[in-house]
């Protein structure tokens, strides 16, 4: 027996020590009709870890009830996304359109036992009839005969009838304080092509009713999903009941994920691409699987967000900030270090050599040993980040300052001598020099107390960054002021370009999708799409706190 870390761990072990289940048999049910979010991650860690947990197994079932159009891309990346993860399901990849014969001849079925009926009720009529708390629904047809129900249902799979004219219902309890129990329709009729399906179709089946026989087909045991489907699991567990299924599948909820400063509804998601607000559904910015992964998520990272973050009953909001340590605490440990400059001033070592180059050892990981070191070249004309340098400098601060000194990272100690300015003002140049007696070693007779990056101007390469931040300014998305609509908090700051970056020579080998640390800035990712561009994956240091 595998030791519960959750409820819905508990509540299999509970059903294999009943002997309910022997093999615990899940299936993640993405519909293709848009890219996989950080939301659906911690579904499918759910479904595929919870199956790998027990030693069972996972499907991987497509949800294209609904007439959905053409959506092999969508197929593609979803499939990308989850092997990326790390999670397989074999040969076990479905649609949920393949039972459509199935479940239209156990919808037969059920009008043959009197437990279901076509009705006429217009949508409108429908809605009235409903009923409330204290008033039963109302549904003039239920007691249609079941011949006539078994002839209409036939007909309106054959084409006969107008969409919206009939429906079929489930015949359950029109007085149940469950709005799903009062005869949900189970089937209604729309022309519409389907993208596997084409136009053999004209009737389709509801998901409340499609969704538990295709679960009992494949033999699943246990059906996880998220809470709103709290209420229609009667429903689910009707169908079950009232169908002739191989198996009897349990639905157990979980929460929802939701994040601080993001929208995970595919709706609002599609909306960005389609009118252009993001560069697409990969674009570092978005809570999507494939942007997370441009962005320079590691698949470690992410799992160990989704495993902190818990399985819980009760739905919450999570700090993005959490998301973003993970990611800063996987690349501390993993990802070598590398010099970028920002934004380059050039500094002349007045008392160097004109054509000496000397190396200097760096180390690449100070976190792992076995990274090694690096021969960083040196020379005279150094570029060092403008950031690095002020002329009226503010208190404590410990960089280059006129007269001050500072230590060159793994190198020289440099004083600050005359500074040349462009017409315009700007720095063109700092002239220093460096103290070559003491060179790598420690002073005695004085503290330097700043060290800062730096760059040979002779072997640096030119790049680009993108550094990439939250995409929205407001914390909860979900519960904006009236009138306000998501795009109203769009973080104008989210990309800011930076032209001209100076990089260490070895950087211009890097593989896209290689991820550093760029010393005393961030955590970057050489960018898949665009070329010689890093993509910032988050800052050093977060303000989130983590206990
Ligand atoms: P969306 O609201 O983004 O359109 P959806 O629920 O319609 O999402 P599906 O493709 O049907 O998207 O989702 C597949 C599975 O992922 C479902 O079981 C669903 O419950 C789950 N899921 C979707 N969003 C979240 C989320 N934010 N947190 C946890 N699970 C989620
Ligand atoms: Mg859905």
């Amino acid at each position: 027996m595998v030791e519960a870390s959750n409820f819905i761990e508990e509540f299999i072990n509970e059903d294999l020590a009943e002997g309910k289940v022997t093999k615990i048999h899940t299936r993640f049910p993405p519909e293709p009709n848009g890219y996989l979010h950080i939301g659906h991650c911690k579904a499918l860690c759910i479904d595929f870890g919870t199956a790998k947990k027990y030693g069972g197994i996972c499907n991987l079932r497509m949800d294209d009830t609904n007439p959905a159009k053409e959506d092999t891309e969508f197929v593609d990346a979803i499939k990308e996304d989850i092997h990326w993860l790390g999670f397989d399901w074999d040969d076990r990849f479905y649609y949920g359109s393949d039972y459509f014969e199935k479940t239209y001849e156990l919808a037969v079925e059920l009008i043959k036992k009197g437990d279901a009926y076509v009705c006429e009720l217009t949508p409108e009529q429908f809605k009235e009839y409903r009923g409330d708390l204290t008033h039963p629904a109302i549904s003039p047809y239920r007691d249609r005969p079941i011949e006539e129900s078994l002839d209409l249902f036939e007909r309106m799979r054959a084409g006969e009838f107008p969409e919206g004219k009939y429906t079929l219902r489930a015949k359950i309890d029109l007085a149940s304080g469950n709005f799903n129990m009062r005869d949900p329709a189970l089937y209604r009729i729309r022309y519409i092509e389907h993208h596997r399906q084409g136009t053999k179709w004209c009737v389709f089946p509801m998901y409340d009713f499609a969704h538990p026989i295709q679960d009992a087909l494949e033999g699943i045991t246990h059906s996880l999903c998220s809470l709103e489907y709290e209420d229609h699991r009667p429903l689910y567990n009707w169908v079950i009941e009232h169908c002739d299924v191989p198996s009897t599948p349990r639905q157990i909820e979980f929460a929802r994920l939701n994040i601080t400063n993001t929208v995970l509804s595919k709706r609002y998601l599609r909306y960005l691409v389609e009118n252009n607000i993001v560069d697409g559904w990969d674009d570092p910015r978005m809570p999507t699987l494939c942007g997370l992964r441009r962005r320079g998520y590691t698949p470690e990272s992410i799992l160990d967000f989704i495993d902190r973050i818990g399985v819980s009953k009760a739905n919450s909001m999570v700090n993005i900030g959490l998301l973003e340590h993970c990611v800063r605490e996987e690349l501390n440990m993993k990802a070598q270090r590398r010099i970028a400059i920002l934004k380059p001033i050039k500094v002349v070592v007045d008392n160097y050599p004109e054509d000496k180059v000397e190396y200097f050892d760096v180390s690449n990981n100070p976190n792992d040993p076995e990274a090694g070191t690096r021969k960083v070249p040196f020379t005279k004309v150094l570029y060092i980040d403008a950031d690095d340098f002020a002329e009226v400098p503010p208190p404590k601060f410990f960089r280059l300052k006129p007269d001050g000194e500072v230590r060159l990272m793994g190198s020289y100690i440099i004083k600050c001598g005359e500074i040349v300015k462009n017409e315009d003002g700007t720095i063109a140049e700092i002239h220093c020099t460096a103290d070559l007696e003491v060179g790598t070693g420690v002073p005695t007779d004085r503290k330097v107390k700043g060290t800062i990056h730096w760059l040979s101007a002779e072997y640096a390469e030119t790049s680009n960054a993108i550094l990439y931040d939250r995409l929205f300014t407001e914390e909860n998305m979900n519960d904006l002021p009236e009138g306000k609509s998501y795009v109203d908090f769009l973080n104008p700051e989210s990309a800011v370009k930076i032209d001209g970056i100076k990089i260490e020579p070895c950087l211009a080998d890097a593989k896209p999708g290689e991820k550093f640390q760029f010393v005393r800035i961030g955590y970057f990712s050489k960018d898949t799409k665009n070329e010689n561009t890093f993509n910032r994956v988050v800052s050093l240091k977060g303000s989130f706190k983590v206990e």
